[in-house]
């Protein structure tokens, strides 16, 4: 029996459990659809990305991906009337989004007594699958890490033995479209598609997990394994990567697997709790955060620009902090932002700016190629303390100190900020100290960090106190 293999968030041939289903049943007709509503949401960045990793998956597939654009009940009914198809193979997605669309997808084919056969998810463990003994699920990241880890993961899906691919007819305009987001994308992208993840992840494994753990937070070092961008597009499985690393017993491999599991706790909070993508999980936190220019009145309108400014100087990397400027430029510039610096820029904007992390995570999925829903939403959340699990709120990420403490020589700050690179070492991090530390037009402090740490506390102090 013929089937379709609809390809979403999994762009691979190998370790893969849905194909592996499909072709077990005879042949198989690899489709993606471009769906206009994901599409247009998604933005220049993750298109070019996406587009970029189908185009390399479509030659994977020796030319035999199908790339159709529409809706895709409409677009996967058609073509298995035009395939005598009889089912639909696909991984599980477990986003609200998506979800709901792959339940609508089912109904519509359902009625065309065409099977949808869901086999795999994006992740070891199946968002649902770690539970505690009662059934319940995890809130807090340390015990679902360890229960994550209990309860194993399979190994790879072996390749498909004699797999046929069917030929299906090119629409050249969706294969035009591809192409132009690409072209389109205003970063340069990394290589795309399962060739590359898997080039990346070896090179990672010679040269860097062996000080993974001691490296992995230094933005100035290569550290870390710049696997995201892959993991989201499904270029590469986490079960590939945890199979990998089976034999390795080092506290280094062992954080590595920690990190990986992080990724798989934040699915597993916005599989449980929708809502937790756009809504802080912890009630009564609104005080915390300046109302939006558009809820003020009137008579605030000089307050309102400035407060509009303040975002401003920190989307462009323009706060007078130099590692926020930095990972800010970085992120601009090229998509991606190390960890360490993620977590600084999301503190600054939550804590020094006062502003809501929704609109910060918002900002973040615009402009990062890896933009994922759990990851950078809850991410978000952690840092504002307004999560499932979160940091407590009363750590303020002090941008000066990190700096010194994470980008000891300087080396990442005069990377990003080209103003600042007459300074030596260290003392980039606080430029003001320095009589000629503005003398190339590099910005003050746009806000007292000081000042503003204690106002964040005070604010919290009252959340506290009304509860
Ligand atoms: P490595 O250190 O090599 O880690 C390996 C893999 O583990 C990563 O590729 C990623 O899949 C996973 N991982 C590592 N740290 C985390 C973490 N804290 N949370 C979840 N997964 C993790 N990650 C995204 O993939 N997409 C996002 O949109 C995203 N937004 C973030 C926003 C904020 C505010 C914060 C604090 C973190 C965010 N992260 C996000 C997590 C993390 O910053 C990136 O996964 C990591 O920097 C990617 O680089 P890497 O692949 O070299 O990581």
């Amino acid at each position: 029996m013929s089937s379709i293999l609809w390809l979403r968030r999994d762009l691979r041939r190998s370790d893969h459990p849905a194909l592996q289903e499909a072709a077990a049943g005879g042949p198989v007709l690899p489709v993606f659809v471009i769906e206009p509503r994901l599409w247009e949401a998604a933005g220049p960045v993750r298109r070019g990305w996406l587009a970029a990793t189908v185009l390399a998956t479509r030659d994977a597939f020796d030319g035999r991906l199908l790339v159709r654009a529409g809706r895709p009940d409409t677009v996967l009914t058609a073509l298995c009337g035009e395939h005598a198809v009889s089912a639909v193979h696909y991984t599980r997605e477990t986003t609200p989004w998506a979800v709901r669309r792959d339940d609508r997808v089912a109904a519509t084919l359902h009625e065309r007594d065409i099977d949808m056969v869901a086999t795999g998810t994006p992740y070891a463990v199946g968002p649902g699958l770690v539970t505690r003994d009662s059934g319940q699920s995890y809130k807090v990241f340390t015990p679902f890490s360890r229960a994550w880890r209990s309860h194993g993961w399979p190994a790879p899906a072996p390749d498909p033995q004699g797999l046929q691919l069917i030929d299906g007819a090119d629409d050249t305009d969706a294969l035009t479209t591809l192409k132009q987001a690409v072209q389109d994308c205003p970063v340069p992208l990394p290589d795309a598609g399962e060739d590359a993840a898997r080039a990346r992840w070896a090179e990672f494994l010679h040269d860097s997990i062996g000080l993974y753990d001691e490296d992995r937070d230094r933005p100035d070092l290569d550290g870390t394994s710049r696997l995201s961008p892959h993991l989201k597009v499904g270029a590469i499985h986490p079960r590939t990567l945890l199979h990998d690393l089976s034999r390795r017993r080092s506290r280094s491999a062992d954080r590595f697997r920690t990190e990986l599991a992080w990724r798989e706790f934040y699915a597993d909070v916005l599989w449980r709790a929708p809502e937790s993508a756009w809504h802080d999980m912890t009630s009564g936190m609104s005080p915390l955060y300046d109302a939006p220019a558009h809820a003020r009145r009137d008579a605030d309108r000089d307050s309102d620009d400035n407060a509009e400014e303040l975002v401003r100087a920190w989307q462009e990397g323009r706060t007078g902090y130099p590692l926020v400027d930095a990972g800010m430029r970085q992120l601009n510039a090229t998509g991606w932002m190390h960890n360490r610096v993620r977590m600084v820029t999301a503190s600054f904007f939550t804590k020094d700016l006062h502003r809501w992390w929704g609109e910060g995570a918002r900002y973040f999925m615009e402009h990062l190629i890896d933009g994922d829903l759990a990851s950078n939403n809850h991410g978000w959340q952690w840092v504002a303390g307004t999560g499932t699990d979160a940091a407590p709120f009363h750590r303020v990420f002090n941008p000066v100190r990190q700096g010194e403490r994470f980008d000891p020589d300087g080396d990442y700050v005069r990377a990003w900020v080209p103003e600042l690179r007459h300074l030596n070492g260290a003392d980039v991090h606080a430029p003001w100290k320095h009589p000629e530390g503005h003398a190339h037009g590099y910005p003050a402090p746009v806000v007292d960090h000081d000042h503003e740490r204690r106002d964040a506390l005070g604010r919290y102090e009252h959340v506290r106190a009304s509860k």
